[in-house]
């Protein structure tokens, strides 16, 4: 079987290259092919002898991700990609436009094994991780397919990030090479549903990303009625592991609130959650939930949410509402795939 390139470190394809006999500054030059200049295939590295393209090509291959479909907001200007896996899976990503640059949301996992009730990646449930390379792909084949620069990264899309703990750290090592695509890790932001122990393993990590904690309930009641993982780590022990990483990264969490009407946008819940996050580095989005053919959530009314705003910020927690892009582009996480993979597509 042929070894995965891009998701090899530098120092590893510089081992590997010695070992096989070539020169080591080569591995530098194809280091900065696939992470740089975004190759999609040998061919395309013209300064590499022939000799060497074809050892490459035998030994190895560049998984990268193929535009299946392509979706652009008339609102924003947001492209949802559709994307085709080496094996046929189907993943999504968000380009996103913001005063400060241009973000891409990208997925983790093909499915996810989380169950949250509101997600419709959870509906198609899990079939497997992504490697390290088809995580930083679909970044490459954007700014490709673009010709923008990428300047910030979400870990939101489809999938749970902690549940893919080494590739996405591997992913995280690779995008943030200075001999690669050299994307600054204060401008990632990790999303995460709280799988409390991997949690504690970053904080040792003291990475500078920014921690996302998809929280959406002040309490084990509720979250457990949305989020399945709560029954595991419930919000006791993930505040614990939230106060955990800030005293070791020094870093604000950003916890995230999907308001769902009638189930966790009371002044009540507000309160409480006032209450459990009072003291902490942290920064609270809130974010209207969006629909999801499977479910009967909707969203809360804007008046609702201000007033939930108001009483979080009375209690010194600093609150936004999230600007909700590509609306009118299914690009809430799993949305697109799911359309494609059952069949629905046409219908809509
Ligand atoms: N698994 C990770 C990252 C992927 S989901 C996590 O749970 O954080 C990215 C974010 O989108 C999470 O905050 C998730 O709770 C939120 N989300 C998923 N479906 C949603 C919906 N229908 N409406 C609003 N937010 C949603």
């Amino acid at each position: 079987m042929k070894i995965d390139i891009a998701s090899k470190t530098l120092e590893e394809l510089k081992n590997e290259f010695a070992e096989a006999g070539e020169k080591p500054f080569r591995a530098g030059q194809v280091f900065s092919w696939l992470h740089k200049k975004n190759a999609t295939s040998f061919e395309e590295m013209s300064d590499i002898s022939k000799n060497l393209r074809s050892f490459l090509s035998e030994k190895y291959i560049i998984y990268s991700c193929a535009i299946e479909k392509k979706l652009k907001s008339e609102y924003d200007g947001s492209i949802k990609y559709l994307f085709k896996l080496n094996d046929g899976e189907y993943i999504e990503s968000v380009l996103m436009k913001y005063k400060y640059g241009y973000t891409v949301c990208v997925s983790t996992q093909v499915g996810c094994k989380m169950g949250c009730n509101f997600c419709a990646t959870a509906q198609g449930g899990f079939q497997r991780n992504l490697l390290p390379s088809e995580i930083l792909s679909q970044i490459y084949v954007i700014q490709k397919d673009t010709d923008i620069r990428v300047s910030h990264v979400v870990l939101m899309g489809m999938g749970e990030p902690l549940d893919n703990y080494e590739n996405v750290l591997r992913f995280l090592e690779l995008v943030n090479s200075p001999d690669g695509n050299n994307l600054s890790m204060r401008n990632i932001s990790l999303s995460t549903c709280g799988i409390v122990p991997k949690i504690y393993d970053l904080a040792e990590k003291k990475l500078q990303l920014t921690l996302s904690v998809s929280l959406h309930a002040p309490d084990d009641d509720i979250r457990s009625g949305m989020m399945p993982v709560n029954k595991a780590y419930p919000i006791a022990e993930l505040i614990k592991a939230c106060k955990y990483y800030i005293k070791l990264t020094s870093r604000r969490i950003s916890f995230e609130y999907a308001m769902v009407n009638g189930v966790n946008d009371s002044d009540e819940c507000a309160n409480m959650l006032s209450k459990l996050l009072k003291g902490m580095l942290c920064h609270v989005n809130l974010i209207p939930v969006n629909n999801v053919v499977e479910n009967s959530y909707s969203k809360s009314s804007a008046k609702r949410i201000e007033a939930f705003s108001r009483i979080l910020e009375k209690h010194g927690i600093t609150t936004t509402v999230r600007r909700s892009l590509g609306s009118d582009i299914d690009a809430s996480c799993g949305q697109l795939r799911r359309r494609v993979t059952s069949g629905k597509e046409e219908q809509s």
